[in-house]
């Protein structure tokens, strides 16, 4: 049998009911063949950053016990969001959904395709804060706590929403 993997996978919507969006993605990672959301974070608004000026994001953070391995489980996020009404034309621009894969057990990953741990995690508070909710005690593959990255980033921008996933 496949090994269990755990993976932590950040969400992200600004367009289309943007908790719709959340929740939709959260049921289709969980009905991925061998795959369980195990866990899964309050969303939270944030001041959309980017080349131009759109609509605030909905984000959230799940952890996903997974016998997929990296390349099966991006693969199947892209799906996803395909599925979800993603277009495709300015990079960082408005989207319905987008997955991005933060980590996959202790694996540290550096493809043309695939970066784990997501180079930008550290750098964004709508990442390391609800990550922090559901995996207070986590370290990344270099050692990293996350209550050090949480340390050294405000909440600038950041509001946790009103309903949950
Ligand atoms: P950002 O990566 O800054 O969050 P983005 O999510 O808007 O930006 P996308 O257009 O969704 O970027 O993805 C661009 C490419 O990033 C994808 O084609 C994918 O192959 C690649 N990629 C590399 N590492 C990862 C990762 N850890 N998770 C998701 N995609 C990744
Ligand atoms: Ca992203
Ligand atoms: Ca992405």
């Amino acid at each position: 049998m496949a090994s269990s993997h755990t993976a932590y996978i950040g969400l992200g919507s600004n367009l289309n009911v943007p908790l719709a969006q959340l929740r939709q993605a959260r049921t289709a990672l969980n009905n991925l063949r061998h795959c369980t959301v195990e866990n899964c974070s309050r969303p939270y608004w944030s001041t959309a950053i980017g080349p131009v000026e759109q609509p605030d994001y909905l984000n959230a953070v799940l952890q996903l016990q997974t016998q997929l391995d990296p390349t099966a489980l991006l693969s199947a996020m892209r799906q996803i969001e395909d599925e979800q009404g993603r277009t495709r034309t300015l990079h960082w621009g408005a989207r319905t959904l987008d997955l991005d894969l933060l980590l996959f057990d202790e694996r540290i990953i550096d493809r043309k395709d695939l970066t784990v741990p997501h180079p930008r995690l550290h750098e964004r508070n709508f990442v390391v804060y609800p990550l922090y909710d559901i995996a207070p005690t986590l370290l990344l593959p270099d050692g990293t706590a996350l209550t050090a990255l949480l340390e050294q980033l405000p909440d600038t921008g950041l509001q946790l929403a009103l309903h949950y996933l």
